[in-house]
């Protein structure tokens, strides 16, 4: 199989490097000549352009930053140079209408296409163990599996097209809502003079267990490796997050959906953002709600 991979950051390189690891011939392309070295290093061939990239493929995978960026390359490099027959497959996060138009404006020209993003950082990516999640037509689904499968430990399809999108904002709010909720416990927990490892394995095995603390504890030194081992650094930056969160915002606004905790979710991580902390792992909000932001090395 032929696929064009369009978007080799911190995601997208990972993932473009599982598909040459299950023998497909990878076409690689970013606007940064770094990445795009990175991937035919781990053995893509690289492109000059999208236009270039999307010649003669079987398959066309984008993981690009936002909406805007995802409308702009469909509809002025991907669309007018890929061949018809090629499955169309964007996995970057994005507002559910910009996937539903550029679906749009695929089945126009008579593609097929899948919103499909993903949870799983970039460790997942790397290791090809993402959870996809798709919207597309159900006819489509066998074939959009086919070509994810190298990057994944699980695809399921959530609908039609957008639906991915829309199961991706929801979690997303959920784990933003659950990581505050998880670092709060644990402030209070160092005021109320408990030990931190000591409130972890008491939580873990309780009422309170959840992804956010088993998984990913944001207390260095407890739970599992995480990017709190690492002052914060790697994982899932608290900027994606504030991303998602507007996402989130925005489609209940329109939606007419009540979500208080998302919006007080949104605020903190727009208040850590603000303060310059938006390079940082997400779950580095808790040195904020500490009051310990000077420990928090901005190098
Ligand atoms: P990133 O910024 O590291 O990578 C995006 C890449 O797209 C960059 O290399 C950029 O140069 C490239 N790009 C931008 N415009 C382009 C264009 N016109 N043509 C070609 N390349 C272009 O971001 P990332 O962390 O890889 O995230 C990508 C997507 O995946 C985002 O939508 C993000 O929300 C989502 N996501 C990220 C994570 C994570 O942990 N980082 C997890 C799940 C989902």
């Amino acid at each position: 199989m032929k696929v064009a991979f369009i978007g080799l950051g911190n995601m997208g390189g990972g993932m473009a490097a599982r598909q040459v690891a299950d023998g497909r011939e990878v076409h690689a392309f970013d606007l940064s000549e770094a990445v795009v070295g990175k991937a035919v290093a781990a053995g893509a061939r690289g492109a000059g352009s999208v236009s270039k990239a999307v010649q003669g493929v079987d398959a066309v995978i984008t993981m690009l930053p936002a909406g805007p960026h995802v409308r702009k390359v469909y509809s002025e490099e991907i669309l007018p140079n890929a061949p018809r027959s090629a499955l169309l497959i964007d996995c970057s996060t994005v507002d559910v209408e910009s996937a539903r138009a550029v679906a749009g404006q695929a089945k126009a020209g008579g593609f097929r296409f899948a919103d499909a993003p993903v949870s799983g950082g970039t460790a997942a990516a790397e290791g090809g163990t993402l959870a996809f999640m798709v919207g597309c037509g159900e006819t489509d689904f066998a074939d959009v599996e086919r070509a994810l499968k190298p990057m994944a430990r699980v695809v399921i399809r959530a609908g039609e097209h957008g639906a991915g999108q829309a199961a991706k904002i929801c979690n997303n709010m959920l784990l933003g809502i659950s990581m505050i909720g998880t670092c709060e416990a644990f402030a209070l927990a160092e005021r109320l003079g408990l030990s931190p490892d000591r409130f972890f394995e008491i939580a873990s095995k309780s009422s309170g267990q959840c992804w956010s603390l088993t998984s990913y504890a944001p207390w260095p030194g407890v739970g599992p490796q995480t990017a709190s081992d690492r002052n914060y650094e790697g994982g899932f930056a608290a900027g994606m997050m504030l991303k998602d969160l507007k996402l989130a915002q925005e489609a209940a606004a329109k939606a007419g959906a009540t979500t208080p905790l998302g919006a007080q979710a949104a605020a903190i991580y727009a208040l850590f953002d603000r303060l310059g902390y938006g390079g940082k792992d997400f779950s580095g909000v808790l040195q904020m709600l500490r009051g310990e932001l000077a420990g928090l090395n901005l190098e």
